[in-house]
């Protein structure tokens, strides 16, 4: 069929390949070949790497085609919303020939190997090194935070590669396997019980020189684009979970899913469970309260704002638009509704708020939001990181100053080193 960007078309075209190749009762990793290979699975991906290279609103009827047919869509996860996109924009050829069919099939997961304990914020001041031994790099260091690093197949780690080089220059990125003996990888337990990232020790660990994505040294760039991906994740979304109905090829992608999603089971929490508020305020008769009802109203009034300000953004996407303010504060818009929905449920619950267990307000979930919502203006950058980014790229106000941009960064003062002989 010849190439045609008309929505009608495309349904029709999507749904004979359906017609033809969709059968439930297949081994799951099989059936998710086929999608890839077809560049249905992920059809706003360029064609030659399992895509149709359809814009985004066309993207969306391939979707919606995919559901009603109850077929499998590709894995869900952080490889296919953060690593994909970065190897797609940033990755040499064989990079992508390896890496980026199975993390569409599912068969490798992903973490971010980003965040140290002496830097987050100012993640370019990272002291992890990487150092150059014929083929390979070996790698020293400590990185903290790293959400599903205890089941991931590879990391997207950035590392120091020269320190000679200004901080923001002498970084590189690497697709860095994980399964090896050099890395240790420590669970922390959170407040809220659960234990969802990691501490991991790197200690000469190896990575491939052929799996640096972008530039050696160039690594800030690679970097930023998958911050700017996960900026656009704040609601935590990862993909469509697998559709309800019977067969091999649907249960092996719930089961899939299921063990996936553990790690994420109390983000709902960490977004503060507005849908609850209002219910929980009927349910306990603190709807009849003023105060309360102002503090309800007052969350739903951010909510629907939030979402009217995150549908202009979309249409302006859409529209071929650059994306503008609206984009910028999506995350920031996340962290308030998040912030005022834990105050309205405490408001609620009062003390009961502080309960676990059965006879506690929704079995523990309204206690699980009040200690789990705080990480909400953390992850993914903090919200006073992301109101400078609003001050100085939205609203033009100064940069902020900066006294170590520019000097090698042997010479910059660091919390921690990566390796004895950086000094
Ligand atoms: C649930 C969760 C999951 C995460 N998952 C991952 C992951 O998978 N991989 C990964 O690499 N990281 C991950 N992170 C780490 C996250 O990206 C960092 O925690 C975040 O960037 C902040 O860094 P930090 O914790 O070092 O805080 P710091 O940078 O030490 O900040 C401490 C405080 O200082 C403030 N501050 C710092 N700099 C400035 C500034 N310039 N102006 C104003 N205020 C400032 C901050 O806002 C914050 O309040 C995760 C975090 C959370 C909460």
């Amino acid at each position: 069929m010849a190439d045609s960007l008309e929505p009608d078309d495309i349904r029709a075209e999507v749904r004979a390949w359906l017609a033809d190749a969709w059968a439930p009762d297949r081994p799951l990793r099989e059936w998710r070949a086929d999608l890839a290979e077809a560049g249905w699975g992920c059809p706003t991906w360029p064609r030659q790497w399992y895509g149709r290279g359809l814009p985004a609103e066309l993207g969306r009827v391939v979707a919606e085609e995919l559901r009603a047919a109850g077929a499998v869509g590709p894995a869900i996860g952080v490889g296919m919303s953060l690593a994909a996109p970065t190897l797609l924009a940033h990755a040499p050829d064989d990079l992508k020939v390896r890496l980026l069919r199975p993390i569409v099939t599912g068969e490798d997961t992903w973490c971010q190997l980003f965040s140290e304990p002496g830097n987050g914020s100012d993640l370019a001041g990272l002291t992890t090194r990487a150092t150059r031994d014929g083929d390979e790099f070996v790698v020293e260091g400590q990185k903290v935070w790293t959400t599903g690093a205890h089941h991931a197949a590879y990391g997207m780690l950035l590392a120091r590669t020269d320190w000679d080089l200004p901080k923001h220059k002498g970084i590189t990125f690497f697709a860095f396997p994980m399964r090896q003996p050099g890395i240790e990888v420590r669970p922390l337990r959170q407040m809220n019980g659960r234990a969802s990232f990691n501490e991991v020790f790197l200690t000469e660990a190896r990575v491939p020189v052929a799996n640096v994505v972008g530039e050696l040294h160039g690594g800030w760039t690679v970097a930023l684009t998958t911050l700017a991906h996960e900026r656009g994740l704040a609601a935590g979304l990862f993909g469509a979970l697998p559709p309800s109905g019977g067969g091999r090829t649907r249960e092996e992608a719930r089961a899939e899913a299921s063990a996936y999603l553990t790690t994420y089971e109390w983000y709902p929490q960490r977004a503060g469970r507005a849908d609850l508020v209002p219910v929980r305020a009927v349910a306990t008769g603190a709807a009849g309260d003023p105060v309360t009802r102002q503090v309800v109203a007052h969350l739903a009034a951010t909510e629907r704002t939030a979402r009217w300000t995150a549908e202009r953004a979309s249409a302006a996407r859409r529209a071929g638009r650059p994306p503008g303010a609206e984009g910028s504060i999506g995350k920031l818009a996340a962290s308030t509704i998040a912030r005022e929905a834990a105050a309205a449920h405490a408001t609620i619950a009062g003390a009961d708020g502080m309960l676990t267990g059965p006879d506690s307000p929704e079995g523990g979930i309204v206690a699980e939001v009040l200690v789990s919502v705080p990480g909400a203006s953390i992850a993914g950058g903090t919200d006073e990181v992301q109101h400078n980014i609003v001050g100085e790229r939205v609203l033009g106000l100064p940069k902020e100053p900066s006294v170590d941009a520019d000097v090698p960064f042997r010479q910059v003062k660091v919390n921690r080193r990566g390796a004895k002989e950086d000094r």
